[in-house]
């Protein structure tokens, strides 16, 4: 999966104009490409995305169906626009918005319910990564995120590892470092689900760009990318999706 995060990018006339030019993309991978704008773009995202293969995706939404929670979104409205997938736990989301492991599986679980697909970010502080215990934080936001997830749903569920101090940094971890992290987030959905693990999507995501994506993709355990800054740019993100191992 290559799935491009717009965060508060692209207004929904130039949301058409990005997704045009996506369109135009000769796929030369299997990769399910995925966007996902600001919401106040996803309808014009969804009118243009009609015809293609590229699938919509949402940076967030509430965990109750309906009712007093103002500036909320829910997911059924989500689904009536076409969204397939929903980002939860973007660290931005946690660093400024007040996102906990608690919401964020409050979020999973509601998101799984209604028929959408989670990616669930995880990922560790350059603090954390510094004292060493970057497999610690990532498997217990993972395994958080998770509670309650059940062996049917945990094959919809798409984790995206994402150190937040890579995140718009132009900082990425190495290839070998973030295989190695994908690999104990996988062993820890092992330890719950047994090898259905090994069917769940875990992306790489921090400065992902055209020029270290193959590096990082050919890495057994990474199974795609989530992509902000680089996805805001047609050819950038056009190489990224056509990465050379
Ligand atoms: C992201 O926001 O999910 C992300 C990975 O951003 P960037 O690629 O810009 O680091």
């Amino acid at each position: 999966m290559i799935a491009g995060n717009w965060k508060m990018n692209k207004s929904p006339a130039e949301t058409v104009k990005l997704i045009a030019e996506l369109k135009k993309i000769q796929t030369k991978t299997n990769a399910e490409v995925v966007v996902c704008p600001m919401t106040v773009s996803l309808f014009a995202a969804s009118a243009q995305l009609k015809d293609s293969e590229i699938k919509l995706g949402a940076q967030n939404v509430h965990f109750e169906d309906k009712g007093a929670f103002t500036g909320e979104v829910n997911c059924a409205s989500l689904k009536e626009l076409g969204v397939e997938y929903v980002i939860l736990g973007h660290s931005e989301r946690r660093q400024y918005f007040g996102e906990t492991d608690e919401t964020v599986n409050k979020k999973t679980l509601k998101v799984l319910e209604q028929g959408l697909k989670p990616i669930v970010c995880v990922g560790e502080s350059l603090e954390q990564k510094q004292i060493g215990i970057t497999n610690e934080v990532v498997c217990l936001q993972t395994k958080a995120a998770l509670c309650g997830v059940t062996s049917a749903q945990i094959r919809d569920v798409v984790i995206a590892y994402e150190p937040v101090w890579a995140i718009g940094t132009g900082m990425t971890a190495t290839a070998s470092d973030a295989n190695q992290t994908i690999a104990a987030i996988r062993k820890a959905i092992r330890e719950v689900f047994g090898y259905a693990a090994d069917d769940v999507r875990i992306l790489y995501g921090g400065s992902m760009n055209d020029k270290n994506a193959g590096e990082l993709m050919s890495q057994p355990e990474i199974d795609g990318g989530l992509i902000g800054g680089a996805s805001l740019i047609a050819e950038k993100f056009e190489k990224v999706i056509n990465y050379n191992r």
